[in-house]
């Protein structure tokens, strides 16, 4: 009795092993964090080399994340998304975004008035494409999320515009 307990103890951890390590998981593997949606980005970072991101993530979704492209609008998975819940980065896990504060902009990309907490969300000057921006990237991976604009709603006035596939949204 005791041995068949062992056994399947064994044969469990296993199972938990070889799922942890699937290519699929790795985006969770890399953070710990996931599921918790309140958490408010404690100066740590995550970095990987260019090798090790483009195994863990899409081919679309390291051109964006790692390489600042921007998704085709109105084509992405959440910019008519009206499902309460969180948005996560989606190469490193840490919650950017809530439905809460997301908005119908109109430009075809997921947009909201604030991130989840300003810690998590890193805005920085933007110049290519002739244009001047703000460019928005996950404060612990560097991953590119978008941009944010000043012509968003109240109460803050901002725009993130972001790109569905540099986020994960997990439903409430
Ligand atoms: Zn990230």
């Amino acid at each position: 009795m005791k041995r068949a307990l062992l056994i399947a103890a064994v044969a469990l951890l296993a199972l938990a092993g070889a799922w942890y390590l699937t290519p699929a998981d790795s985006v969770r593997a890399a953070s710990p964090v996931q599921g918790d949606p309140t958490m408010k980005w404690n100066g740590e970072k995550v970095v990987k080399t260019d090798a090790e991101w483009k195994q863990i993530l899409t081919a679309d979704q390291y051109k964006v994340c790692r390489k600042a492209g921007t998704e085709r609008a109105f084509t992405g998975a959440y910019w008519d998304n009206h499902e309460k819940g969180v948005y996560y980065c989606a190469a490193c896990g840490l919650p950017l975004f809530t439905s809460d504060t997301k908005f119908d902009s109109g430009t075809g990309w997921p947009s909201f008035w604030a991130p989840i907490h300003e810690e998590n969300v890193t805005a920085r000057e933007d110049n290519s494409l002739w244009a001047r921006r703000t460019e928005t990237i996950c404060s612990r991976c560097d991953s590119h999320l978008g941009h944010v604009f000043p012509d968003g709603p109240k109460p803050t006035g901002l725009r993130y515009c972001m790109n569905s596939v540099a986020l994960r949204f997990e439903k409430k």
